[in-house]
């Protein structure tokens, strides 16, 4: 797409699935909270990524994270609530963006890894243009929780390599597609999120296709989701995983996160959530093997499994000097 049929941040927002049309450049901010400038925390290179993000002991750098705050999403149980949902970070500009990206290639970095970039898009497709002819060549990948309009995704096609969406919620079983989830809606911030998660997800395929891995095992190109299982099946992991399977065949790359841990309002908010029970919990053992379990069934051949441990390890903090824990 040439940048004059590309939509400028000027026009009012259609990034995310709210569509709330905020006028940004002209002071307004959106249902999110995003402005003109870039919500930004922290950058830094994360080792606790999937492998082929973060790498290992023969390829060292980890992956060059860039958490944007300000996200489009309201998960009640957010492990990164203080910059997703709370005021924090510093609002930078385009050029400062494209410093940072620049800055983690210097430090040995494996890629460039954005963490919720859907409000920042436009200035991320220009930081993206600018780091590029500075000399920025590492693999760029979209990391994101999948609620991603076909506007902003058309945005990224040609700057993108990698995209790496959540697959957080399925649709219940044999629901009409159209009709709002009261159980996204609750949890997620959005009763319409199965239904633009699935034509988001199908759009970062149809641009980059497969994950490929080089010599070594880290991703350059592709597509990999991630679907975090939830107590009770609350996720409705048992619909998503056929659906991945059917969608994208057997073939495509699925992380399958066990670490769900009650926090943020599932925590100070217990009494909100009865109807929820399980989210007061931990994801146990056995539910997680039956996540695999089903996997397997589902004929998907390329899984990440994780750790149950790592529920603890991958707890971040965005008010401690080192984010992550480990
Ligand atoms: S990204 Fe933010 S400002 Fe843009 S449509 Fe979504 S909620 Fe509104």
């Amino acid at each position: 797409m040439s940048d004059a049929a590309k939509p400028s941040p000027d026009e009012h927002c259609r990034l995310c699935g709210h569509t709330c049309l905020a006028r940004r450049s002209a002071g307004d901010r959106g249902r999110c909270g995003a402005g003109s400038l870039v919500g930004f925390s922290a950058s830094l290179q994360h080792y606790g990524e999937e492998p082929p993000f973060s790498g290992g002991e023969d390829t060292p750098g980890g992956s060059g994270t860039i958490f944007f705050t300000r996200c489009v999403l309201r998960c009640v149980f957010c492990q990164n609530w203080q910059i997703s949902q709370a005021a924090s970070g510093t609002d930078i500009t385009v050029e400062q963006l494209a410093e940072t990206m620049l800055e983690l290639q210097a430090k040995g970095a494996l890629n460039i890894n954005l963490v919720s970039p859907t409000p920042y898009v436009a200035q991320i497709a220009m930081a993206l243009n600018r780091a590029k002819n500075e000399g920025l060549t590492l693999p760029i990948i979209y990391n994101t929780g999948g609620y991603d309009s076909l506007t902003a995704l058309s945005l990224m096609d040609g700057l993108v390599d990698i995209y790496l969406p959540d697959a957080k919620m399925a649709p219940p079983a044999a629901s009409d597609p159209d009709e709002p989830d009261s159980q996204s809606a609750r949890l997620l911030g959005a009763g319409d999120y199965p239904k633009i998660n699935r034509i988001a997800l199908k759009e970062m395929y149809r641009q980059v296709g497969p994950l490929r891995l080089d010599s070594r095992g880290l991703a350059y190109k592709g597509f990999l989701v991630r679907h975090l299982v939830l107590p009770d099946n609350l996720a409705r992991t048992s619909e998503m995983l056929p659906w991945l399977s059917d969608t994208f065949g057997s073939t495509v790359h699925l992380s399958l996160m066990a670490q769900y841990h009650p926090t943020h309002l599932v925590k100070s908010q217990p009494e909100e959530f009865r109807a929820y029970p399980g989210l007061s919990r931990p994801l146990s053992i056995r539910e997680y093997e039956d996540a695999i379990d089903l996997a397997l069934d589902s004929g998907l051949e390329n899984t990440f499994i994780q750790d149950l441990e790592s529920a603890v390890n991958y707890l971040p903090d965005f008010n401690r000097p080192k984010v992550f824990s480990h």
